[in-house]
């Protein structure tokens, strides 16, 4: 057993953390509070290989497998997670048209997403259809060589910015088995009856599009199928296994991040004539935010290898999701805590990341639902 990166695996942690220390820091305030992105931003990350870092190298990638991206997803999230969130999530779908996509839709699709020509999302959750999926109602009908969808998707990261999605469609309503429903399509935005529009107002991730997009007798190709007819919850669930690993990630960094805003001021701020850090009360919140980073780093690389040697632990993903997430909530309330008024005001870091953090136990499945997956596991 090897707990350490290579040097590979060290030089990426390097590089990401200096971009987004150079390119994040200055304007995550400002995006947090405007909700805005500058696509500049993107665009030197993409030219600097940070986007679709999983794509295999004839479709223009580095290759790079699951450590890699979580690599990415820490060291973004320890800077800013909205930010991490608007540049990594470009490439959301990719994986799915590189696991489930035919040689011509590869080569089609996925050369245009590691140079940024091309932004993509994934369009999964409806208004009544979020955990349970498998409610999914949007219909995708034959008309020959053509599909025609109809229906609305809910809370799709950058359905405003994105020139794909990979949508997930009803295309066998009278199936018996419900799971066996759904088709996975790929929906180019520009196709008319395609509408996105952007939703304001979230708690946190402020920098990330988040949309609502409606399909109206929007056609497309058959061939823009996406893997076998009636195979779209499992394309899903696939998905999922890479992503909610990503996303452990991410509440990983965050949990970095509140350790070392934490650190920072306990040093610098007195109370009762002895710095802060004095304090058994305050070392202990130390303590626990070091544990659970410790923890959730074990969890997450574990998972993410056991992903790239393809042998995917489902209930270790679940699990690592579920218990980042929590822990991402739970280091915020105690680095914000630690700096009483002064974290409760929205231009302190602490305030951010306590809002951000929020959403490591929403997207990609709820902690509620992986620890049913856990639980089923177990059970088994
Ligand atoms: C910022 C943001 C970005 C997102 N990006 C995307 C995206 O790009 N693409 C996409 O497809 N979706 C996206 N989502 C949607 C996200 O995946 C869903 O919000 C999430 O899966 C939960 O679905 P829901 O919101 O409908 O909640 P619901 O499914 O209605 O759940 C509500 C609550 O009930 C709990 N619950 C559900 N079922 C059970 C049960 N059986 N037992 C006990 N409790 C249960 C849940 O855990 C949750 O706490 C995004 C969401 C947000 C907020």
């Amino acid at each position: 057993m090897d707990f350490e990166f290579t040097k590979e695996q060290r030089d990426i942690a390097k590089a990401a953390r200096e971009f987004a220390e150079k390119e994040f820091t200055d304007r995550a305030e400002e995006f947090d509070r405007d909700e805005t992105f500058d696509e500049s931003i993107f665009k030197k990350a993409a030219d600097l290989g940070f986007v679709g870092i999983f794509l295999d190298e004839e479709y223009g990638g580095p290759g790079f497998g699951m450590m890699e991206q979580c690599i990415l997803h820490e060291e973004f999230a320890a800077v800013d997670l909205g930010i991490g969130v608007a540049v990594t999530s470009a490439a959301f779908g990719a994986e799915a048209i590189q696991m489930f996509g035919t040689e011509e839709q590869k080569r089609k699709y996925l050369p245009l997403v590691p140079t940024g020509e091309a932004i993509m999302g994934s369009a999964f959750t409806e208004p009544d259809a979020g955990s349970d999926l498998a409610a999914v109602s949007t219909s995708a009908v034959r008309d020959g060589d053509e599909w025609v969808l109809n229906g609305s998707k809910m809370f799709i990261t950058n359905g405003t910015r994105a020139d794909l999605l990979v949508c997930l469609v009803v295309t066998d309503p009278d199936n018996p088995k419900r799971h066996n429903r759904h088709s996975m399509v790929i929906v180019e935005t520009d196709r008319p009856g395609f509408e996105a529009n952007k939703l304001h107002g979230k708690l946190g991730i402020r920098a990330s599009d988040t949309a609502e997009v409606a399909l109206s007798d929007v056609r497309i190709p058959y061939s823009n199928l996406l893997g076998q007819e009636g195979s779209g919850f499992s394309v899903a669930t696939s998905c999922f296994n890479l992503n909610r690993i990503g996303v452990a990630a991410q509440a990983l960094g965050l949990m970095r991040a509140c350790l070392a805003e934490s650190l920072k001021y306990v040093k610098k701020r007195s109370v009762f004539g002895a710095p802060l850090s004095t304090y058994q009360a305050t070392q202990m919140k130390l303590a626990d935010m070091y544990t659970s980073i410790r923890a959730a780093r074990s969890m997450v690389y574990e998972a993410a290898w056991r992903i790239d040697q393809g042998k995917t632990d489902h209930a270790l993903v679940a699990a690592t999701k579920a218990f980042c997430g929590q822990n991402a909530v739970r280091c915020a309330d105690m680095a914000l805590q630690l700096q009483g008024g002064y974290g409760y005001f929205a231009d302190s870091k602490v305030s951010r990341i306590y809002r951000d953090a929020k959403i490591t136990e929403i997207y990609e499945g709820t902690t509620e639902i992986e620890k049913m997956i856990v639980a089923k596991s177990v059970l088994a």
